[in-house]
């Protein structure tokens, strides 16, 4: 049963890479015929966000069976003259109202509801500061900038439970399915959607300028509502259809089967449902959900006697009746825009949508601890976790001094040396930050405490005569127009 479930249910797996952000720039300010001025290095752009937004003009996810792989752009690199680099655009991917976002391992990151919700899928990466924002008066022209932090990327699998906007039930072999593949043939994207399971359950339907989806709900017999056959695990997905639709086959020759009874049957079935979905958005009770009934067959010509027999009974009932042929396509186009306008309708009625909200991909680790353990792979040897150690590391160019003196000096101000030393950490240790493994060499060997209290206190803070006035302005500037919030610099 579970099978045919998530089948109906439309589901793609999504790999997502934000942009990198662009390096910042290590430069020293020139004028003809000065000495060398103060570093004058930009910052580099962050990298673009893959964002996925609710846009209610988009209503199945084909187009990610089509294209599962999106990717944002680079932030640029700094360069002199205090000129950053530029902001790496950002992936817009419409989804449909109501997608679900899970981890491949079906955690649930966020149910997508409201025009303009905006789910940031992978998070652009962070520019490196350029040189000019490193300065300080302990480190007045540093001859280095920060590297750029790789964007995130992630595979995600999107989920949309509401397929329908009208529900197709009816007797096997009514032409539920017939009916969906000749209204939806106009729309040959659906020809090559690749999960021929879905074909002829679901189709894509235009009428006008209204786009809706039509679906199939097999298997509902009498005493569906009981569990029997699989119609009980249709109902709960037709829970958020505008509008149902009865396939009456009048062509049958099944004793006892007549138009009349059949409607009578399949409506005690949807009568005696409960809704599961009753608390989510837009679900109710199926009882009150409009209908409309079509009678098929209508190219047998004992269909169209017996048709013309029933129609005044069911229009009693305050149903629109459309007579149609699937075989000879009578009727169809009538049948299209009477969906289309139930759909509108339908639409228009639903209480205000949700305001949009923005939801960011929760971080995996507590983003200001950082944790250091024994590496229970070699002797002597330690792992230091945690966002920022790992961040800083990402953002050093191993190949300059500079550059590690001033990891090391963020590395100790953090409190990771008294940490390594407390679990037994001592010079030629090996430790391993993210992707980086080196031999440890604490700032101060004879004990980290004296390391944490001469580095303490923010030295740009102080005054000192070395340091102009304008020099320490361009600095602050520098680092205020990065758009790292969070700075990174010495002395967060
Ligand atoms: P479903 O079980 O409700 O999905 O029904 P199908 O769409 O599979 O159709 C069942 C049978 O009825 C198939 O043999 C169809 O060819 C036939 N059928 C469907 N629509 C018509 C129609 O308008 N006229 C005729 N003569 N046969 C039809
Ligand atoms: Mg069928």
């Amino acid at each position: 049963m579970e099978a045919f479930v998530s089948r109906f249910v439309d589901r793609v797996t999504i790999h997502v890479a934000a942009g990198d952000g662009g390096n910042g720039c290590a430069s020293v300010h020139r004028e003809k015929y000065k000495p060398l001025g103060g570093p004058d290095g930009g910052n580099g752009g962050r990298g673009g966000d893959v964002r996925l937004v609710v846009d209610p003009g988009v209503h199945t996810l084909l187009d990610f069976h089509h294209r599962p792989h999106a990717r944002a752009s680079n932030g640029k690199q700094g360069r002199g003259s205090m000129r950053n680099g530029a902001i790496g655009e950002d992936l817009v991917l419409s989804v449909p109202e109501g997608t679900v976002v899970l981890t491949p391992d079906g955690e649930v990151l966020a149910d997508l509801v409201g025009a303009g919700t905006t789910f940031v899928a992978a998070e652009g990466g962070r520019g490196g500061l350029g040189n000019a924002a490193l300065s300080s008066k302990a480190r007045r022209a540093p001859g280095f900038a920060l590297l750029g932090e790789p964007g995130g990327e992630h595979d995600l699998v999107l989920e949309l439970k509401s397929v329908a906007d009208a529900g197709l039930v009816g007797f096997p072999s009514a032409g539920k399915s017939s009916l969906i593949s000749v209204l939806s043939a106009a729309k040959p994207k659906i020809a090559d959607y690749p999960f021929t399971t879905l074909v002829p359950n679901l189709g894509v339907v235009t009428a006008g300028d209204t786009v809706f989806t039509v679906a199939d709900v097999p298997g509902l017999i009498p005493g569906a509502s009981e569990g029997r056959g699989l119609g009980l695990d249709f109902l709960r997905h037709i829970e958020r259809c505008a509008v149902l639709v009865h396939v009456v086959d009048c062509a049958t020759q099944e004793p006892g089967r007549d138009p009349l009874s059949d409607v009578d049957a399949l409506e005690e079935e949807l009568a005696r449902y409960t809704p599961a979905l009753k608390t989510e958005h837009g679900a109710g009770d199926l009882e009150s959900r409009p209908r409309l009934v079509v009678l098929n067959k209508m190219d047998v010509p004992e269909a169209r006697e017996l048709a013309e027999l029933v129609r005044p009974e069911l229009a009693q009932r305050g149903w629109p009746v459309f007579e149609v042929s699937t075989a000879s396509h009578e009727g169809l186009r009538e049948l299209r825009f009477a969906l289309a306008e139930a759909v509108e309708e339908y639409r228009a009625e639903q209480p205000e949508p949700e305001p949009a909200r923005t939801i960011v991909r929760p971080l995996g680790v507590g983003d200001t601890g950082f944790t250091v353990e024994p590496d229970p792979d070699f002797e002597d040897a330690f792992i230091v976790r945690g966002e920022k150690p790992e961040r800083w590391v990402r953002q050093t160019q191993f190949d300059n001094d500079e550059a590690v003196g001033f990891l090391a000096d963020r590395l100790a101000k953090l409190g990771v040396e008294e940490a390594l030393a407390k679990q037994g950490a001592k010079p030629g240790s090996q430790v391993t930050i993210g992707a980086v493994t080196f031999d440890w060499e604490p700032s101060t060997p004879a004990g980290v405490a004296g390391v944490l209290g001469g580095r303490g206190s923010d030295l740009r803070l102080d005054q000192d005569e070395r340091i102009s006035a304008h020099e320490r302005k361009a600095a602050k500037k520098a680092r205020r127009t990065s758009l790292d919030e969070e700075g990174g610099y010495v002395g967060e």
